[in-house]
């Protein structure tokens, strides 16, 4: 039996999981034996790594120790270490490769695996994902946005046929997501998805600090030392108040000791402007989809700061009703994937209970962004050709879709076409707000009036995959982009093979 499972690369902790042989997704544990582990690494010299909870005893301590990269994935931003630079890529190779080890450790031999992503990553977040993925020596031929993924896990767990609308509200350590769903039996389908791409656990680990630091000061009047109240320390702080209604943090440093009482109550002010921006954010996407709370049977929610009572509040008073979570929280999205590299798999990689799980859902995926090309366009009051974005995939199209529109040359004599493909987060038109993905020039026949017709065809499928032609239609001439991520390509700048990872 092929070996399937499923990866959640989280900002802040990351997961693997498979379907178990009744078919049910359940966590493979580290080599610690825990289910999640956090997205840090740590190096210990120039060919050796340490990942997880280990590491992050280093985090935010020691500068050879980096976490938060999946935030700068396809970006070009680089970390040193021992003389060394890495990319955002790499260190989120050495995070899946931790994942890989320990889980072969326990099920053998990994055959694929399906990643999940954020629905708002670019392509070349998506790109850099896929690099990471094969530098771990990962076979991955599908990814699958997270909030799909936790979707999917939900019309699974929740062991009743499900019919109409669903909110997905994710909020992890680094991003804030939700998303619209409908489900009709076994069809999954994604409506609509906003999010907030920093806000999450890590920004209420910072209030904890800032209210250590004022009460340190009253009580001591000096500065405190960042090394004497960590990130760690007050995450730990941060979950206590979950379940608790006060904790107390003892510092004794160079600067003076003291015992802090920190409040379930202080925590929740502190945190109160985060939850509104979330809460609008929500209302924002009931507006757009034209929808209101009573439209929504359910919300489901997902990420580990969800357990925080505060957001529980906060999402039943915006949705009218009680929030729901299958399991842990922080373990849906990876039960998803494993799911859903299943759902993709050849059946004969299956036993026949794993077949049957699977053949309970089919889901369809939406666009997660703008695309569209660059035309001329005549500015009346500028009395001006102008340069603009219009758009031919809006956000929230469902998978698969193909859209053709017409444009016509502009000039006498006109002889190329510029071709543009574009992405952005919100309906733009003017080029500056848009990221270009792919540009060329199509040659046309000399000698011929202004007006000539082009049709311009962009398809994109349920894998997040865009197709686009631009056609000449008098003189059939055509340009064809595939901007298929072709793993087959995909070269990562570096192997890690001799990189000794724990
Ligand atoms: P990711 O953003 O990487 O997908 P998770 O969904 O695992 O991460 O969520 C991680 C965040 O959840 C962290 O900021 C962590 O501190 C927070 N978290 C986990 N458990 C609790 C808890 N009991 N109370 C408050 N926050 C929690
Ligand atoms: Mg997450």
């Amino acid at each position: 039996m092929a070996n399937l499972v499923g990866i959640d690369l989280g900002t802040t902790y990351s997961s693997i999981s498979k379907l178990d042989d009744t078919g049910r997704p359940i966590i493979i544990e580290n080599s610690e034996g825990q289910n999640i582990t956090p997205s840090i690494v740590s190096f210990e010299n120039e060919n050796s790594v340490v990942v997880g909870t280990t590491a992050m005893i280093n985090y935010g301590v020691d500068e050879n120790t980096f976490g938060r990269f999946k935030r700068e994935m396809g970006t070009d931003k680089r970390y040193e270490a021992f003389g060394q630079t890495y990319n955002p890529t790499t260190l989120s190779s050495f995070v899946l490769k931790k994942l890989k080890e320990d889980a072969e450790a326990k099920i053998g031999e990994i055959s694929e695996a399906v990643v999940t992503i954020p629905a708002n990553f670019s392509n070349e977040a998506r790109e850099a994902t896929l690099a990471a993925a094969k530098m771990a020596g990962l076979e991955v031929k599908n990814i699958i946005n997270e909030p799909t993924a936790a979707a999917l896990h939900y019309a699974f767990s929740s062991g009743e046929e499900l019919h109409g609308r669903y909110a997905i509200y994710d909020l992890g350590g680094g991003t804030f997501d939700i998303s619209l769903i409908k489900v009709e039996g076994s069809d999954i389908e994604v409506l609509n998805s906003e999010g907030i791409s920093k806000l999450g656990g890590d920004d209420f680990d910072e209030k904890i600090r800032d209210l250590v630091k004022e009460k340190f000061k009253a009580e001591t009047g000096n500065d405190l030392d960042p090394e004497d109240f960590t990130k760690n320390d007050a995450e730990e702080q941060k979950r206590t108040l979950t379940s608790r209604e006060t904790s107390t943090v003892r510092i004794r440093s160079p600067k003076g000791s003291a015992v802090i009482e920190l409040s379930k109550t202080e925590f929740e002010n502190a945190i109160s402007s985060m939850i509104a921006q979330a809460e609008m954010t929500c209302e924002t996407l009931l507006d757009d989809s034209n929808l209101s709370p009573s439209d929504i049977n359910d919300v489901i929610l997902v990420g580990g700061s969800t357990r925080i009572p505060m957001i529980k509040e906060s999402v039943k008073k915006i949705f009218n009703k009680e929030p729901k979570t299958f399991g842990n929280p922080d373990e849906a999205v990876t039960l998803g994937a494993s799911l859903y590299v299943a759902y993709k798999a050849n059946p004969s990689d299956l036993n026949p209970l794993q077949q049957k799980a699977i053949s309970q859902v089919k889901i369809s995926d939406i666009a997660n962004k703008y695309f569209g090309t660059l035309i001329l366009s005549y500015d009346e009051e500028k009395q001006d050709w102008n340069l603009v974005n219009d758009t031919l995939i809006p956000k929230g199209e469902k998978l698969p879709s193909s859209v053709s529109k017409t444009y016509n040359t502009v000039s006498d004599n006109q002889t190329t076409i510029q071709c543009t493909v574009t992405e952005s987060n919100v309906r733009e038109t003017d080029k500056e707000f848009v990221t270009t993905m792919w540009e060329g020039n199509l040659d046309v026949p000399a000698g011929r009036p202004a007006g000539q017709e082009v049709i311009v065809t962009f398809s994109y499928d349920d894998n997040q995959v865009m197709k686009c032609s631009f056609l000449d239609v008098s003189s059939k001439n055509k340009t064809d982009i595939d901007l298929t991520i072709d793993n087959e390509n995909i070269n990562p700048e570096m192997s890690i093979d001799q990189f000794k990872v724990e």
